[in-house]
């Protein structure tokens, strides 16, 4: 996510009907957690507020990786820790300061760290899609950083892991971890174009994918899971 593509929601948002939905069972979430998730899933809370989506969207999509990677026979590392910060105090990462207006997964220390009044800016304003992609995406930096991680460009990076946030949130719909509300599909493309380059500079090394693009390759993983990606 980046502070240029943020700028660039007001444009986008008409566009959203004329791209293509996510086909499949809905997608996520007023991040209610059913009965049956409150038992299967460590996380608690019902994510009805800001925090409490946050904190939710965190905890769930850790739970996700974790298990798939039980599945493959390996341990899931989780984040060390998942830091909210504002403006100009975020934390450094290998000497690079963060910057105001982004989220980030920093390798060096494995952890995430999101400028709060930011996402909380675009939860306002776009709803809790933001959160439920935001968050997953980098957690999908953090699981790559355990996979291999050999890309050629950013935008390859950054399109997997996008691809990584929708398989994780229609594993969690699927595991009934996740119960998705009416204009929760919309919200996420919504976030998903917001958060996409102005042009297609697929070569950039901040490059994160055009909007299309990042609908899309959110949309394979979501449609057809991790193995997709
Ligand atoms: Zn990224």
């Amino acid at each position: 996510m980046t502070r240029r593509a943020f700028a660039a929601f007001f444009l986008l948002v008409t566009l959203v009907a004329s791209c293509g939905t996510l086909a499949g069972s809905p997608p996520p979430d007023r991040a209610q957690q059913g009965d049956t998730a409150s038992r299967a899933t460590p996380c608690r809370g019902n994510g009805d507020d800001f925090p409490g989506d946050v904190k939710l969207a965190r905890c769930l999509t850790e739970w996700f990786w974790a298990d798939r990677f039980r599945q493959s026979g390996e341990t899931y590392r989780p984040i060390t820790r998942f830091v909210a910060y504002e403006g100009n105090g975020g934390p450094d990462c290998g000497g690079q300061p963060a910057v105001p207006e982004n989220a980030f997964y920093c390798p060096d220390g494995h952890f995430v760290a999101y400028d709060a009044a930011w996402l909380r800016a675009m939860y306002d304003q776009m709803g809790d899609g933001a959160v439920y992609v935001v968050i997953p995406h980098e957690l999908g930096h953090a699981v790559q950083a355990q996979l291999v991680d050999d890309f050629r460009y950013n935008v390859e990076r950054e399109l997997q892991a996008d691809c990584y946030a929708g398989a994780a949130l229609s594993g969690l719909i699927q595991a009934r971890a996740l119960r998705a509300e009416q204009g929760d599909e919309e919200e996420l493309l919504v976030n998903l174009e917001a958060a996409g380059d102005p042009t297609d500079a697929w070569w950039a090394p901040d490059a994160h994918g055009t909007p299309e693009k990042r609908q899309g390759y959110f949309a394979q993983g979501y449609n057809e899971g991790v193995g997709a990606c």
